[in-house]
Formats: C-alpha cells, structure tokens, sequence
C-alpha cells in the first residue's frame, strides 16, 4: 500500500513511528512542513524535518521529543560568551553538524528536498521524508508588544515568547510563490491513502495546505485525520494559541470544520470528542494518546481501518496487495 502523510514536529512524528510499526511493507512518502524552518548564526535549521528524521532514525531525545540524544551545549555556550544572538534557540552540538551540513549543500545550489534526502542517508527513517517546498517559506506571527505592534518569526513567538503574547495574525510569508517540492504531488496522486497525523492544525498542517496544488491534489483523495486536539486541549504544546489566532475553537470539531469537506473523508476523535460530526466525513471516537510507539501504532492502524471502510461504503475496492 502506498501512504502519503503530511507532518509538522512532535505529534506527526510520533504518529509515523507507529505507523511504520504496523504497517513495514508499506511505501509510506512524508510530506514535512517547512514554516518553522529558521536561520540562525548563518546555518538554516528546519525544526520539523528534523524531528521525524531523528525519530524515526532513532537519533532523538525522546523526554524532549526533539533534538539529538545524548547531546552536549559546548558551542551554544560559547556563541552566549560572545553575546551573539539569539540565545532562546537551544541547538546541540550534535544538532548543530545537521545544520552545518545542510546549509553547505544549500550553498552549493542544492534544493532543500535533495539536501534532505541525502540527510536521510544517513538515518534511514523507512520513509521518503520530503519537503512541502524547495521554495522558501517562513510562518510569521503579528504581536503587539512594548515594542509596538510587529511581525516575528514563529520560532520567536513560540519559543521565546512561549506564546505568551496572543498572535494577531499567523502568515506564512511566501506562501504565494512556493511551489510544491519535486515528488510531492507525485506521491498525492499515487497514494492509496493520505494521513493527516495529530499535528498542529495552523502551523503544521495548514502550513503544508497552503502551498499551491497540495489542497487539490488531496481532495481527490482519501483523506483520514487524527485529532490533535483531546476533550478541548492540545495534547501538549500550545496549539490552541494558534486555532485563536485564526478564529478557530479548540476542539476536535473546529478543527475538523477547519479542514473541511472535501479534503476530509475520516477523522479519528477521542472517545470524550465522540459527538464530533460533519457531512461526508466518517468519524470514529477511540483512545488517541500515543504513550509509547504501541499505541501510536493502534491509531495508525485504526486510521487505516477508517480508510478501508470509506472505500468499502463507497465500493472502491482498497488497492495494494497489502490494503488491511
Ligand atoms: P510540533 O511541530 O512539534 O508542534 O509538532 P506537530 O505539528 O506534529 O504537532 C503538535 C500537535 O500534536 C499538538 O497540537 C498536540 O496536541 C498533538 N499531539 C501531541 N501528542 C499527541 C498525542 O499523543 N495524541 C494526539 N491525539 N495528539 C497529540
Ligand atoms: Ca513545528
């Protein structure tokens, strides 16, 4: 079975972990998100890939969800000595060589999907990791603060400011050019299935919505969600400071309201979210805490389980030899 999946950090990751653990022989192509992706000491860091790719890869610090394992600050706290800025980005010297890397093969002309796939030599995350875009997009967040009312690079706001200072506005500042990375609407267009994992709704998944043709190429879809919003909440993080910011409740409903129909088919709630309803997408309620890779991998497959079931109601027989 060929299964695309869209992703931004933490949440998305985890879920592939689980994903790739019930289902092996799957061809399972991630798009990641690339809107948190920042410049920092003139090396370009993208959060998001870098999370599923050390996840799956087995590369992460798993109490922190991101970042390397057995990590050491040396240059961080030699960059604070020199007073250079920023000092609220915690990067590790293992994490560092990432970046490094990255940003010599950007140089030399390379495009970010090929810098990734050649990053991902080296970790074998068992799927195909590509960039929502090769094109440059940042998501910035309008505040009003002591300073005046000002835009600030998502990583300031959410990481700095921890989201302290409510977001007037959340743009994803080239959205309008950015095309679709080589491979992605490949993949859309060959998938059995698409998988929208519990990850931020604005910042992650919106994110990757808004780059031109990946919305069209997906309604065309099967499209099965996982609600990263529990009983009213984020599951951890402060996504619900994003959902305000677009007008958008915290709840399992709005963001599936937000989503909306025709990208959605299936959507899988908490059992306390179990009223959650919308025309033309099934919904079913089960337990969707990841505790561990098992039952991250229980919701995998009950995602899956939705999309054979969509397809079986609407008499399109599931394709692949390995359709469970
Ligand atoms: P980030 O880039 O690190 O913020 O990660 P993502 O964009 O992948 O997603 C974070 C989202 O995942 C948050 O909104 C969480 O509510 C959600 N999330 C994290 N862990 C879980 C979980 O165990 N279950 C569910 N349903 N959602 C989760
Ligand atoms: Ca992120």
């Amino acid at each position: 079975m060929r299964i695309v999946a869209l992703a931004g950090g933490i949440g998305g990751a985890r879920f592939l972990r689980g994903l790739l653990a019930v289902t092996p022989s799957s061809e399972i192509t991630v798009i990641g998100n690339t809107g948190d992706d920042i410049s920092l000491y003139g090396l370009r860091v993208c959060p998001d890939l870098d999370t599923v790719m050390y996840t799956l890869g087995g590369g992460i610090n798993e109490e922190q969800g991101w970042g390397r394992q057995k990590e050491s600050y040396v240059v961080k706290e030699e960059l604070a000595a020199y007073g250079v800025e920023p000092q609220w980005f915690g990067l590790g010297d293992r994490d560092f060589a990432t970046h490094i890397v990255r940003t010599q093969m950007i140089d030399a002309g390379y495009p970010l999907s090929a810098v990734t796939e050649a990053l991902c030599a080296r970790w074998e995350p068992g799927v195909r990791l590509i960039p929502m875009s090769d094109d440059r997009t940042e998501t910035h967040v309008v505040i009003s603060d002591e300073q005046g009312r000002r835009a600030v690079h998502f990583q300031e706001w959410w990481v700095r400011l921890r989201a302290s200072v409510p977001a007037e506005q959340i743009i994803l500042v080239g959205a309008d050019e950015a095309k679709p990375a080589p491979g992605v609407l490949q993949a859309i267009a060959d998938a059995d299935v698409v998988i929208l994992p519990p990850s931020n709704p604005v910042v992650s998944i919106g994110t990757i919505l808004q780059i031109k043709g990946i919305r069209e190429a997906l309604e065309a879809k099967t499209v099965v969600g996982v609600s990263p919003i529990v009983g009213g909440a984020p599951v951890r993080g402060m996504a619900d400071a994003c959902l305000t910011a677009i007008g958008v409740d915290t709840t399992a409903q709005a963001v599936l309201e937000l989503y909306g129909s025709p990208l959605m088919d299936g959507w899988l709630v908490a059992e306390e979210d179990a009223g959650t309803a919308l025309d033309g997408v099934l919904v079913e309620a089960r337990p969707l805490i990841m505790h561990d890779v098992e039952s991250a991998g229980a919701i995998a497959q009950a995602a899956l389980d939705l999309a054979t079931e969509i397809a079986a109601r609407r008499g399109t027989a599931p394709q692949g030899e390995d359709a469970r």
